[in-house]
């Protein structure tokens, strides 16, 4: 059996760390609002709406505590690659503090494609723990248009296969890896066709290829449905002529189609 390292984004703990420790931040601070406002809806003088306010913040606080314990899911999860029952309901949870990781990560100037990355990351390490497994149809690979070569004139946003293989660009070499497993393939120009390329197909697992912003809000999108992100490359700078590493690509469908083994790094 083929075992692989080296199929998370850029495997290294730094970079899960980026998003496990805003997430944490996130949440203390979120608490920390909570608590204050429960602090004044409590005064005997806060007027009518205090039984009404005091509800919907004890709501608040409990709902802060079970994406507590989704965070803590995780970290179990990736140290000690690890799950049990209704896990993926309770990492479900965190992605609520998706929005607020974005805004502290820009207030301490951490870029958005660095907490994006870790993101991804994370994603996929869980993915990687899961007991997934699909035949090949069931199996999506959603490819970005920008991985076109830009000078090709044929359109293969429809249909893939009308791609003449000249080998200028990686679609040729893609559309070998996905056609020899039998596995469905699209290339689609954004969120919208990625959407309805899903719907169409009704995968049990992504397998996307993208940048971060794309391929982080595909995974949160479309959750529950899996989808391992693997980043494109961009020698010549964004949505140009993009590559991605093939080795990845095929390491990752192998690994679901159960002829394969990912996510060694923690
Ligand atoms: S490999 Fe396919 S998509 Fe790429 S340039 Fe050639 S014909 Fe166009």
């Amino acid at each position: 059996m083929k075992i692989l390292n080296e199929i998370v984004v850029d495997g290294n703990k730094t970079k899960k760390r980026t998003f496990l420790g805003l997430s944490l931040a996130s949440l203390f601070l979120i608490i920390t609002v909570i608590i204050y406002f429960f602090i004044i809806a409590g005064k005997p003088d806060a007027g009518l709406m205090r039984n009404l306010a005091i509800f919907v913040i004890s709501s608040a606080f409990l709902f802060s505590v079970l994406i507590l314990c989704g965070l803590f899911c995780i970290v179990l999860a990736i140290l000690g690659k690890w799950r049990f029952p209704g896990f993926s309901w309770f990492v479900g949870q965190t992605l609520f503090l998706y929005p607020f990781v974005l805004q502290i990560g820009r207030f301490l100037s951490i870029t958005q494609d660095k907490i994006q990355r870790s993101f991804i990351e994370v994603n996929n390490q869980l993915l990687s723990l899961c007991p997934i497994q699909a035949e090949a149809a069931r199996i999506l690979v959603l490819l970005p248009h920008c991985l076109q070569y830009d000078g090709c004139t044929i359109r293969i946003t429809h249909n893939i296969e009308n791609c003449k293989r000249c080998g200028r660009c990686q679609i040729a070499s893609l559309l070998e890896v996905t056609s020899k497993r039998g596995i469905p393939t699209r290339v689609v120009t954004g969120g919208t066709l990625a959407r309805r390329a899903v719907e169409t197909h009704r995968p049990k697992i992504v397998v996307a290829v993208a940048c971060e912003r794309d391929l982080s809000s595909g995974v949160i999108d479309t959750f529950p449905l899996p989808v391992f992100g693997i980043l494109n490359e961009r020698p010549q700078g964004p949505c140009f002529n993009t590559r991605v590493d093939l080795q990845k690509v095929e390491n990752a469908l192998d690994f679901f189609l159960g002829q394969g083994k990912i996510g060694e790094e923690a």
